[in-house]
């Protein structure tokens, strides 16, 4: 199986305040990975290591190891944030479309690249909304705006909008969390036709989700990978007590 992302031996901090600690995983590529862990475990971070939005918080710093993404090392001084983050999509917890309609929600990142032929945009902004399972519900008011949409369909906006970029991997950061069931259902529905296409990284703590959607599973304590497999592994074989304890519900 080809490898998308591998992490190795990484170390991060905030500050003086270390949070992940000797981290490796090899993520594998078209495949859903779900980090699992109790909240303030790293995952989060972990998944913004991925794409370098760290990057954006002064105090943030890895302090050991590396990051390879299609065995290049994206912590190099001389990547191109702006194409890493093309090829990284990333989703929020909080859908956050822009302030627009939806047709030019999902056109934006191409207007930014001076792309403004009308013909073109029309085929990635349908093509967007096809692969977020949203054009049925949204092709008769493409021009009015996002946020007359419901939640759930916002989130799929916003994942529509990270498919127009062309992108090859997928970070979702508890994508679910502001949703209802049948909202939830939808994306999650959505990951296994996106997984196709794209490696996908979520953070969830639904466990009930990491198993209905992951593949592989990485629990996270304390800043340390405690445990990663397959995801039927660690949930119903996990060799660690710790792992066992969460996925059982009788942490802590
Ligand atoms: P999770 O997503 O698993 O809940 P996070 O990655 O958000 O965990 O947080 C890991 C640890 O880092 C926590 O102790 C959290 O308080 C801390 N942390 C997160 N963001 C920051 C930040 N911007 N500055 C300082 N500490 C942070
Ligand atoms: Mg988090």
């Amino acid at each position: 199986m080809h490898t998308a992302i591998q992490i190795k031996n990484l170390r991060f901090a905030y500050g003086a305040k270390q949070v992940l600690h000797d981290v490796s995983l090899d993520i594998p590529a078209r495949q859903v990975t779900a980090f699992i862990g109790p909240s303030g475990c790293g995952k989060s971070t972990l998944l913004r290591c991925i794409n370098r939005i760290n990057d954006r918080i002064p105090s943030a710093k890895i302090t050991d190891g590396s990051i390879l993404v299609h065995d290049i090392d994206i912590n190099r001084s001389d990547i191109d944030l702006q194409e890493l983050r093309r090829q990284i999509g990333m989703v929020f917890q909080k859908y956050n479309p822009f302030a627009k309609s939806i047709y030019e929600n999902v056109a934006f990142s191409l207007r930014v690249a001076g792309k403004n032929k009308r013909a073109e945009l029309d085929e990635v902004v349908e093509n967007a909304l096809r692969g977020a399972a949203l054009w049925d519900e949204v092709k008769d008011r493409l021009h009015t705006s996002a946020f007359g949409l419901s939640g759930g369909q916002q989130q799929r906006l916003c994942i529509a909008r990270a498919i127009a970029n062309q992108p090859e991997i997928l970070l979702m950061d508890e994508p679910c969390a502001a949703l209802d069931p049948l909202a939830t259902l939808k994306i999650e529905e959505l990951l296994m036709e996106l997984k196709k296409k794209y490696t996908i990284v979520i953070v969830t703590h639904n466990m009930a989700q990491a198993t209905r959607c992951s593949d592989k599973t990485a629990f996270m304590y304390l800043g340390n990978l405690v445990e990663y497999g397959d995801t039927m592994q660690i949930f119903e074989k996990p060799r660690e007590k710790q792992t066992e304890a969460y996925v059982t519900g009788t942490f802590g």
